[in-house]
């Protein structure tokens, strides 16, 4: 693996994309939208955890033509932000702090959608698609073993190996998410901010409140 160079003193937060940043998951949105007999067929198949994120996300994604992938940047760029993401870029600006998303979805999805605060990212990691083929072909940097983006791997790019305890040397980083996609992260992460569904998650796993662990 490549690591970026690493500064034990580096602030950063990396957040994640679907239902976090934007109010709706996105690239399901996208699946449902362009691929929706192969959705209809392989979402319960998720839910149920027949299929890791790896395969079944893989599925979804290769089951949309390519030649709908303009249309689904359209339809991404439609899609809602959360309020005062614009604000809080700025906040972390001031402080100093390095702003990274980390999203199990599609980059041109995740810039579609951000618009001009794409830039305002240090990083934005994703799947990238593969356009040239009859259908999108998924092609992912840090795949893991269950799923298409490993988040962690993804952290470990700025923050070094992790620790055999599962965290890092460096304490000055936060996670902010909001579903099991994110929850390696968050249990690695000092400080967690988390949606309902992420927050109950990191409860379960951790037997309880997670001092580093607010609700947003
Ligand atoms: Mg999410």
């Amino acid at each position: 693996m490549t690591y970026f160079s690493i500064d034990p003193d580096r602030r950063i937060v990396f957040c994640d994309f679907d239902g976090t940043i934007a109010c709706n998951d996105v690239l399901v949105l996208a699946c449902e939208t362009f691929a929706p007999d192969v959705t209809a067929r392989v979402m319960p198949q998720l839910y149920n955890l027949e299929l890791s994120l790896r395969v079944g996300v893989r599925q979804l994604v290769e089951a949309i033509p390519s030649d709908r992938y303009g249309a689904m940047l359209e339809l991404a760029r439609s899609q809602p932000l959360r309020p005062g993401l614009s604000q809080f870029i700025d906040f972390l600006d001031e402080q100093g702090v390095e702003f990274v998303v980390v999203s199990g979805g599609i980059r041109g999805l995740v810039e579609a959608a951000l618009g001009d605060l794409a830039d305002r990212a240090v990083g934005i990691h994703a799947m990238d698609v593969d356009t040239t083929g009859e259908y999108l072909a998924v092609r992912s940097e840090f795949e893991g073993e269950v799923e298409l983006v490993d988040k962690l791997q993804v952290v470990s790019r700025y923050l070094g190996k992790p620790l055999p305890t599962g965290g890092f040397t460096n304490a000055n980083w936060v996670a902010i998410g909001d579903s099991v996609t994110d929850l390696n992260m968050a249990m690695a992460a000092p400080t967690v901010f988390a949606r309902s569904r992420l927050k109950q998650s990191a409860e379960d796993l951790s037997g309880g409140a997670g001092s580093g662990v607010h609700a947003v």
